[in-house]
């Protein structure tokens, strides 16, 4: 090893970050590295987070899982999807499913478009009629693809629910087996080197000093290291995204076992309905100018499909980015670097790519300042460009029942955003840029979703003619339903395959 290779690697925080950065750097780095994760059991973890996006399985697969292994021990359940209930209007609702729209593009011209033509002279259904995971969906379906060429049943792209502790709980054990040790205390101090500013290290309450090369930020909001001891400052989205608060409750698990998330608009903001195995998650994000927290337990409370399973537990934030996520010898990772509201299941993935990312520039001991800016540039891109997206879902609103919601709708939106909206309104062009994490299909799906309708489509569309187009389209349809119906139904491919023996 190199002289100035990094030796030690201190994670400081025992949540879904740290143990998600702890099992891959173990895996990773199997020697060479010595890596410490400190986590208080007095402080403990923000404790939700239990809904996920299909990259998710990227990840399993680096640390090598088997997954329905991972999903026992979890008491984790299928996702296809996120349902999206009242967000447009009262009454109406859509899905954002994973994978393709329609069967296959035809040439360079995506299938949506040839429905928008067909749709537009009232002669197609919803969009969702012609997306295999969102006719499985409303079957309560489930099963891995096959290979099965042309078949629907080739292309399911799903990810995960879980329980967040079990998760924790989960990655450790593995991250232990691999030599990852764990300290429980509560850090006090961080010290910082007098000639640059560089964490040296932190102290325990209990008078353990831990220095490291490296650290991790894994401390969650406070952002123990990143802002509480090096002042790297915060970009506050809440002008933009104004829910700053949540209340979270489990309740008993109902019938049908679903496997998707529900999202439903409420008055001052949403309400998520993530299925486990052993209890349904809900919880409330809210905007406190608009509803009082006593309000919104009562609504909470009142909109549970299932029992109470405890109180409702209060969480507050603020939606926006860390300025820098690395700064000087200290990543921040997960909560600690930035928030998004849950609405489209980002957070755990910015783990999961920020853990990417980190090791892709793994740094020296000399700490490259153009490899961290460049870090910085790639995070940024990614929050900002989900940040647009969830936005998108409250700008193009048609609710007039409740002020938040106007104020949502009559709200300024960034100009990447507005750019995005204004050339789908065109001809519904949508382009993924660069490293987006939202692709083509998941915009339209949300733009048509809240009825951002285009003016017109792709002319290409017009080259086949009125009785081709209807067999193309309607034919699709058939399809995606007869492919459905002979998948499991999701509770039965657990009970098979991912329940204790
Ligand atoms: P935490 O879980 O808060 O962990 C912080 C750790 O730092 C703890 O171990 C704590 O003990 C330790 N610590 C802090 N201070 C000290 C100290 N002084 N000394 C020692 N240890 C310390 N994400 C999704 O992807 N999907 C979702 O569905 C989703 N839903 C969410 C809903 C809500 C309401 C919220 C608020 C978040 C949600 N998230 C979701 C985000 C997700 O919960 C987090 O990204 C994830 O749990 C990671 O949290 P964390 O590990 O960064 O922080």
């Amino acid at each position: 090893m190199s002289e100035s290779a990094i030796q030690r690697v201190v994670i400081v925080g025992g949540g879904t970050a740290g143990w998600m950065t702890a099992a891959t750097l173990s895996k990773l780095f199997p020697r060479g590295l010595e890596l410490i994760l400190i986590e208080s059991d007095e402080i403990g973890t923000v404790g939700v987070g239990e809904a996920t996006i299909p990259q998710i399985r990227l990840f399993n697969a680096t640390l090598g899982l088997d997954e329905n292994d991972f999903i026992r021990k979890t008491q984790g359940s299928f996702k296809l999807g996120i349902e999206f209930v009242d967000w447009t209007r009262l009454g109406h609702r859509y899905m954002h499913a994973f994978g393709p729209v329609g069967g296959r593009d035809l040439g360079l011209v995506q299938f949506y478009q040839y429905w928008l033509k067909l749709k537009q002279q009232g002669k197609a259904g919803e969009l969702g009629d012609y997306t295999f995971n969102t006719v499985a969906s409303r079957l309560n379906r489930f099963m891995r693809p096959i290979n099965k060429p042309n078949s629907p049943l080739s292309q399911i792209y799903y990810a995960f629910h879980f329980d967040a502790s079990l998760y924790a709980r989960y990655l450790r054990g593995l991250s232990e087996a691999r030599g990852v040790q764990r300290l429980e205390g509560k850090i006090t101090d961080t010290v910082l080197r007098p000639d640059d500013g560089f964490i040296q290290s932190v102290r325990l309450n209990d008078g353990r000093e831990v220095t490291g090369d490296l650290f991790i930020d894994c401390s969650g909001f406070r952002g123990l290291l990143i802002e509480q001891a090096l002042k790297t400052g915060y970009d506050d989205w809440s002008d933009w995204l104004p829910c700053n608060r949540a209340l979270a409750v489990p309740c008993s698990s109902v019938s049908p076992f679903t496997p998707y998330t529900r999202s439903t608009a409420r008055t001052a903001g949403w309400q998520w309905r993530i299925p486990l195995q052993h209890r349904i998650g809900n919880g409330y994000v809210y905007c406190s100018d608009y509803i009082s927290d006593d309000e919104a337990t009562a609504t909470l409370l009142a909109n549970l499909d299932g029992k109470a399973l405890a109180e409702p537990r209060p969480l507050r934030f603020v939606t926006g980015m860390r300025k820098r996520f690395w700064n000087k010898n200290c990543v921040a990772i997960g909560l600690s670097s930035g928030f998004l509201e849950p609405l489209e299941s980002t957070s755990i993935h910015f783990i999961q790519s920020s853990i990417a990312k980190l090791v892709a520039f793994f740094p020296t001991r000399a700490f490259s300042e153009v490899d961290i800016a460049e870090y910085n540039r790639q995070v940024q891109f990614e929050f900002e460009r989900a940040r647009d997206f969830i936005l998108l879902h409250y700008k193009a609103n048609e609710r007039d029942d409740s002020p938040f919601w106007i104020r949502c709708r009559e709200h300024g939106v960034p100009d990447t955003l507005a750019h995005k909206i204004d050339l789908f309104k065109s001809h519904g062009r949508i382009f993924r840029d660069q490293e987006e994490l939202f692709t083509e299909v998941s915009w339209i799906q949300v733009l048509l979703g809240q009825n951002v309708i285009p003016k017109g489509w792709h002319p290409m569309v017009d080259l086949l003619d009125q009785r081709e187009l209807e067999q193309f389209v309607g034919g699709i349809q058939g399809v995606m339903q007869r492919a459905a119906e002979v998948m499991p139904d999701h509770a039965a491919f657990i009970q098979q395959h991912c329940r204790a023996p």
